[in-house]
């Protein structure tokens, strides 16, 4: 089927390099070190992938806070773009992917494609998902190799760092938006001005919403004032700023793993109003039952999105209504970079570019 692959045994050898850079996770609540690892041939199903860039997610600081791991040392990375080096088996279980295509590799590595989930378009709530940078070898690295199923095909417009935060940052906040289902000229809070938030904040501008953007940080806030928030807010206290200044807001999303925030989220909800839980962490949220109850308020989880989310994400950067601000980066800095990050200090993206 796919002829541009050389016939197995034709003398040819094999484009896969022994060996690539990649970006490891030492161990459960290690560190993070620059190190040679072997690049495995791809295998039926799967495809080579030379990587452009990847982004740094807060995804990857919260697989390096787990107490265990499922794999050691593990190359972290689930925001990666790249072009297909070399289909697996002779292209056997690829279809829809030819050498050269450009490609994205997000958080969903595989899921089973049977349970009720997957085939209802929810495959991201699969409980036998594999997860790059996670439970499988992630995209911080030269090569990747990865199964073809749940790739994602990239439109060659855009540079491949500008597009890279959108294989998890973007897809996760626009997927957290539309979960919110609001109407054009409701108010939406959204608390953190990461890599989601940034771009949460032109998601909620296009839905026509009004925005409340909060943060701890200074800079992060000009940066939301910049692209349109209507409110910037110091987390201290948003609760209940919101309410003497808006009433309340619809809808509140929380694009960080920081319980504080989901308190002052809480706090800024209008009666009926809706919670959005979008940053992971291992930490608890005490809920406050009564007024939870008796103001009708709704908490909903959201992981990711749906395919034709990720694919208007794309839309959407290509047509310059939502892009990317990103810092970009070689690996060899990438564990002081997931320094600075726990430290709060990047603003929108920090990528590597390869
Ligand atoms: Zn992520
Ligand atoms: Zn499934």
């Amino acid at each position: 089927m796919e002829s541009r692959w050389p016939a197995c045994g034709a003398g040819r050898q094999s484009v896969t390099p022994a060996h690539t850079k990649a970006a490891l996770l030492t161990g459960p609540r290690g560190m993070v070190a620059v190190a040679s690892v072997p690049v495995a041939e791809p295998r039926t199903g799967e495809l080579l992938v030379k990587m452009e860039a990847c982004g740094l997610c807060h995804s990857d600081l919260f697989v390096a806070s787990l107490e265990k791991l499922p794999v050691v040392p593990l190359t972290l990375g689930h925001e990666g773009i790249g072009r297909v080096e070399a289909l697996g088996a002779g292209g056997a279980g690829v279809a829809g992917f030819a050498i050269g295509d450009r490609v994205g590799i997000t958080f969903l590595a595989s899921t089973c494609g049977v349970c009720e989930l997957c085939i209802t378009g929810r495959e991201r709530f699969c409980q036998r998902q594999l997860n790059f940078g996670y439970t499988v070898h992630g995209a911080l690295a030269g090569y990747a190799v990865v199964p073809a199923p749940l790739l994602v095909h990239v439109p060659e417009t855009l540079p491949a760092a500008e597009a890279a935060p959108l294989c998890c940052a973007g897809w996760t906040a626009y997927g957290a938006l539309r979960e919110a289902g609001l109407q054009p000229g409701q108010s939406v809070a959204l608390f953190g001005m990461g890599g989601l938030g940034h771009l949460a904040i032109q998601y909620a501008r296009h839905f026509g919403l009004r925005v409340a953007a909060v943060d701890v940080s200074e800079n992060k806030l000009e940066m939301a004032r910049s692209l349109g928030a209507d409110l910037a807010l110091t987390a201290e206290n948003a609760g209940r700023t919101l309410q003497k200044q808006w009433g309340g807001a619809d809808a509140a999303i929380v694009l960080t793993g920081s319980p504080a925030a989901i308190q002052q989220a809480f706090r800024s909800l209008k009666r009926t109003g809706t919670l959005i839980a979008s940053g992971l962490s291992t930490n608890q949220y005490e809920l406050p039952i009564v007024d939870t109850v008796l103001k009708g308020i709704s908490i909903r989880g959201s992981y990711l999105g749906t395919r034709a989310d990720l694919d208007e994400v794309f839309r959407l950067a290509q047509s310059n209504v939502a892009r990317a601000h990103i810092e970009t980066h070689s690996l060899e800095q990438a564990p002081e970079l997931f320094e600075a990050m726990r430290r709060g200090e990047i603003l929108g993206r920090a990528v590597v570019a390869f």
